[in-house]
């Protein structure tokens, strides 16, 4: 039996055990690599303005080569007429790997099932498979719509089974969402293991996590998922902090408190770039902590803002 991974353990409900190491000399996570993997979030544009700033962040972004972009989906950008626009237009003028976020929120099954394949038409090289946000006030999606993330990596596999032929060239990669700081709608943690343990056997080939504001919160998040079974590699979605209104407004969004330290620090800022450089000098610190643990890649939500993206990774020398 591997002593770093113990593998008897049968439900994440168990009782978790311990990492036998000493931290001091070993990383949480795995081996630091020689090289970071690297991916960025985009956001389909809202309005026809935001389309010429676009290519200039597309071509910035490629100068990273990074591992691959993810292309959000929601209502404000048109579901997935949006995603769809621009990964054809990533897969077009770009070799950047596009991935499409897919939510059950987005369509029916069968709906979402011709998405899927005009998203493979358009070049998509993988999905990160979402249940998304319950609609305001319901406590279920309507019929017809998937339920869960685990039912949408169903349907993909069985798309992708269906498309055989045409991905000779390379299997999808299935991406899923998952919760240093727990999901709202979760009872508790151990619920959040089963679910990413679910996903994981249903074919995920790697997590991304939900924004977090502490290093800590993500490294004690992976260890946890590490001895509950979880082997995916937990990409940490990393989100540079500009100003304490966006943190806060982040927060909001992702159902996540924002600890008293971060907002403390950005308050104590008396003007707007010194707020600036407080939230930028904590990600980056936040950031090169992981990355100094071990961990294998960072996901970065640019918010579609290059300068940002750009200011964080000189932080962080990449
Ligand atoms: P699930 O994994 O399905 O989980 C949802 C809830 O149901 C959880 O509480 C879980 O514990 C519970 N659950 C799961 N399976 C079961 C089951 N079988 N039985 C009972 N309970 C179960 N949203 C968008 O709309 N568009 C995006 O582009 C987008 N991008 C995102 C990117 C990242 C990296 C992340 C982390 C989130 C993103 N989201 C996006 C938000 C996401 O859709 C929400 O957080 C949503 O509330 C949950 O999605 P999920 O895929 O984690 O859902």
């Amino acid at each position: 039996m591997n002593e770093r991974f113990p593998s008897t353990r049968l439900s994440a409900s168990a009782p978790l055990d311990r990492l036998d190491e000493d931290p001091a000399t070993e990383p949480v996570l795995r081996p630091a690599r020689s090289r970071t993997a690297l991916s960025f979030e985009l956001i389909p544009p809202r309005h026809d303005a935001d389309t010429a700033l676009l290519d200039t962040l597309i071509a910035g972004l490629a100068e990273y080569n990074p591992d691959y972009v993810s292309v959000t989906s929601s209502r404000r950008s048109d579901w997935l007429e949006g995603t769809a626009a621009l990964i054809s237009r990533i897969a077009e003028t770009t070799d950047l790997k596009p991935i499409a976020h897919l939510a059950c929120t987005a369509g029916t099954r069968d709906e979402l099932t011709v998405w899927i394949r005009t998203l493979i038409d358009a070049g998509v090289r993988g999905f990160l498979a979402l249940r998304g946000d319950l609609p305001e006030g319901e406590a279920k999606l309507p019929d017809g719509y998937l339920p869960y993330a685990t039912d949408l990596l169903n349907l993909i596999n069985e798309v992708q089974e269906e498309q055989a032929f045409r991905l000779a060239a390379g299997k999808l990669a299935l991406s899923v969402a998952c919760y240093p700081s727990g999901h709202a709608e979760s009872k508790n943690a151990d619920m959040d293991l089963d679910v990413l343990l679910a996903k994981q056997r249903l074919g995920a080939d790697f997590a991304i996590t939900q924004l977090f504001f502490e290093a800590e919160d993500y490294l004690s998040f992976v260890e946890k998922s590490r001895l509950a079974g979880v082997r995916i590699p937990l990409i940490p979605g990393i989100m540079p902090m500009t100003s304490l209104r966006r943190v806060e407004r982040m927060g909001v969004l992702s159902g996540i408190k924002v600890p008293e330290c971060v907002t403390r620090r950005l308050s104590d800022a008396s003007t707007a770039e010194e707020e600036y450089e407080i939230g930028m000098q904590m990600s980056a610190d936040l950031t090169r902590t992981i990355v100094d643990a071990g961990t294998g890649g960072l996901h970065i939500y640019t918010h579609n803002n290059l300068a940002v993206t750009r200011d964080l990774l000189s932080r962080i020398d990449i």
